[in-house]
């Protein structure tokens, strides 16, 4: 493993963000995920690529990453917890770059399907992955985010500048070049692909057409997501390019665990204890759900491990109606100690049902 982001990424620490972009685009074609499916040696090294573009390509974090190092960079920060303290606006590492920008100018080329480089498109969408307590993902909740995103700049209507086409590759964006008997389509040099060179260059966004703006939102977290649930808030991505749409943020919800309840799909699960005189007898006894106490009957007879099924006390579905069922699993406590009469009056029932219990399993056994 590379020691630093820079070394990662194959830079020096003074490059210009110009050659950390081209770094990582490089790396990031060579590892990309869709490019080598099930090679899990180019995921961990495509992630290691996007994480140290991630913060290399942020001034604010990049400074910060020289002065603190990289150990205070490694693990942290990678988005919202809301289960303590930590707030922590930080953007998703995986954003910045889709996958059209990666590879368009890969399988675009040639013919006539070859994508315009003027084409109105649509922003990058952004992923923010926020940890949110157990009750949040039951209940369902309103947050507050510090996101940070792309929008386009008003003063020249994300143009960049006055511009005119490219006088090199006629506003294709594309050269040919002979290789060996193939013609090699690759993007212009003069233009660097977009087939309009900027005469007079917008002096609010310095000619990108798009400003990186800090914006505080509202997000309502659904009722009943789950860890890996995605939350979508519309057109909070990224800028469009040439007058196309804002793209969406994706709230990724990773739920905390809880002490008392485990979920399984809808399904929640809650351990119960009844001691051995209940469970024998049958008692009625109250036991905890998300909306509040219950009581439920313990039947006379009732054996550890057994599942009593309470309807519509589980999660909130969070497509169609209703809620699932909250299973209370029962574990039975047995009495460490009898002394005395206590004992004498056990050993008596134990005379009249403890036996046989193993007949059938010794007989079976015997092979
Ligand atoms: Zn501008
Ligand atoms: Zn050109």
């Amino acid at each position: 493993m590379a020691e630093n982001y820079y070394d990662i990424l194959g830079i020096e620490k003074g490059a210009t963000q110009d050659e950390v972009k081209k770094a990582y685009r490089k790396m990031a074609r060579k590892y990309h995920p869709d490019l080598n499916p099930g090679d899990k040696e180019a995921e961990s090294k495509f992630k290691e690529v996007s994480e140290a573009y991630g913060v290399l390509s942020d001034e604010e974090k990049r400074k910060q990453y020289d002065q603190l190092g990289h150990d205070a960079f490694k693990n942290g920060g990678h988005g919202y917890d809301f289960s303590g303290s930590n707030f922590e606006d930080i953007r998703d590492q995986f954003s910045g770059f889709g996958f059209d920008d990666l590879f368009g100018d890969i399988f675009g080329m040639g013919g006539g399907s070859a994508r315009r480089a003027d084409r109105p498109t649509q922003g990058e969408d952004l992923y923010y992955t926020v940890k949110i307590p157990f009750v949040d993902s039951i209940k369902g909740r309103e947050y507050e985010l510090n996101i940070v995103h792309t929008v386009s700049c008003e003063k020249c209507g994300g143009k960049g500048g006055d511009k005119s086409t490219c006088t090199v590759c006629q506003g294709t964006g594309k050269s040919s070049h002979n290789r060996g008997g193939f013609f090699v389509n690759s993007v212009c040099s003069n233009c660097g692909g977009s087939g309009k060179i900027t005469t007079r260059q917008c002096n609010e966004c310095y000619g990108k057409g798009e400003k990186e703006v800090k914006e505080r939102i509202k997000v309502r977290i659904p009722a009943g997501v789950d860890k890996g649930s995605k939350v979508k808030v519309k057109n909070k991505g990224n800028a469009g390019r040439n007058g196309g749409p804002q793209g969406h943020l994706f709230i990724i919800t990773n739920v905390e665990d809880h002490p008392v309840y485990r979920r399984e799909g809808h399904s929640l699960y809650v351990d119960i204890d009844v001691d051995m005189f209940e469970a024998s007898l049958g008692r009625k006894i109250e036991v905890p759900t998300p909306y509040g106490n219950i009581n439920i009957n313990v039947p006379a007879g009732t054996q550890p491990g057994q599942k009593f099924r309470i309807r519509n006390k589980g999660v909130p579905k969070l497509k169609g109606d209703g809620n699932g069922d909250l299973y209370v699993v029962v574990n039975v406590v047995i009495p460490q100690v009898a002394i005395g009469e206590d004992r004498e009056t056990l050993e008596e029932m134990q005379k009249r049902y403890a036996t046989g219990l193993r007949d059938e399993v010794l007989k079976k056994g015997k092979i």
